[in-house]
């Protein structure tokens, strides 16, 4: 049999960039001046938060998203966050807001308490329990969907495979890729699996996935030859292993064994270039929805 084919995001998320950059010119010339704006808040000062943010406000940048970057001192307390979080709340000109995470303090920070804080007309990473509670029920138009799984849907999408009446599998249950994934593909009608640290047969669950969905972040944990004949794999997975023929001495990988599980899927998303992309323009979705509604609301006054 032929090899899968591949699912680009890098493709794709351009694609969905250049329609939110028209997106937003639109808004502009109906209401003089207006920009949708994002703010991420960031605790400390983590290299890898700091290459994903510089991702962010460049993707921004690109669309014509006003987006700021608000850091705080490893030194911070939860009030000191949560305080931050408010006055983002208040302000009548932000229409996103979104925590970098893991925090970096040496304080001790519940983050669920912070990311909870987020207004839920703002929380464009879907991360408050308002918007998961929402997707949890199947409320999805109105909710924010978090980034990843919405971009993992994105990319489902892009096969032309459907996804109602098939059976889905879901690995990881962590409250950004996992849980809303699980939701995510349930309500699009699938049925759905999902596998976590205590699953006892994960290679036969794998098996029995039509589509299946890895984000464990254990590199290179789901074999080729697990994978069902056909199947549409998604690898949510950013591992970094060393590799001395390269310069920095390590690359990327996945949470899927890319060349054993191209032999056997359909459809396969690479790392990278795969679901990253997708995330980033995911998260300028969001925050471009959440100026339109912004904007509804002003009209409705
Ligand atoms: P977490 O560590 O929060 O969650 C991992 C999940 O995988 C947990 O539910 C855990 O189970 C499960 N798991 C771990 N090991 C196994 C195993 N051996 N068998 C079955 N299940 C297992 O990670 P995240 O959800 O935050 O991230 C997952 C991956 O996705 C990582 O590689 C991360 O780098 C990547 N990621 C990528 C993003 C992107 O933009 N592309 C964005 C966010 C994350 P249990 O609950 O029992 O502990």
């Amino acid at each position: 049999r032929s090899i899968a084919t591949v699912i680009s995001g890098s493709k794709t998320s351009k694609v969905v960039r250049d329609r939110l950059r028209a997106e937003v010119e639109r808004m502009r010339s109906q209401v003089f001046g207006f920009r949708p704006s994002l703010v991420v808040l960031q605790v400390g000062d983590r290299d890898d938060s700091n290459l994903y943010i510089s991702t962010k406000l460049k993707a921004a940048a690109e669309i014509g998203i006003d987006a700021k970057l608000t850091r705080l001192p490893n030194t911070a307390t939860q009030d000191e966050v949560l305080q931050s979080v408010m006055a983002v709340n208040e302000d009548p000109s932000v229409h996103g807001l979104i925590v970098q995470l893991p925090l970096d303090s040496v304080n001790h920070i519940v983050t669920e308490q912070i990311t909870n804080a987020i207004s839920p007309e703002k929380d464009v990473d879907g991360l408050s329990f308002i918007n998961a509670g929402k997707l949890s029920r199947g409320d999805l138009k109105d909710c924010f969907i978090p980034c990843t799984p919405n971009g993992c849907m994105e990319l489902i999408r892009q096969t032309g495979v459907t996804v109602a009446g098939k059976h889905a599998v879901v690995i990881g249950r962590s409250k950004i890729v996992g849980a809303p994934m699980h939701d995510l593909l349930l309500w699009n009608h699938a049925t759905v699996t999902t596998c976590h640290s205590k699953t006892p047969d994960l290679p036969q669950q794998v098996g029995r996935a039509d589509i299946l969905v890895v984000g464990a972040g254990r590199a290179e944990m789901v074999r080729g030859e697990w994978v069902k004949e056909g199947a549409v794999v998604i690898d949510c997975g950013i591992n970094h292993v060393s590799d001395e023929t390269k310069a920095s001495g390590k690359r990327v990988v996945g949470d899927v064994h890319y060349s054993s599980a191209n032999q056997r899927a359909g459809f396969i998303t690479p790392v990278p270039g795969g679901v990253g992309p997708m995330t980033v323009a995911m998260l300028m979705e969001n925050t471009v929805q959440s100026a339109q509604r912004f904007l509804l609301k002003m009209a409705a006054r």
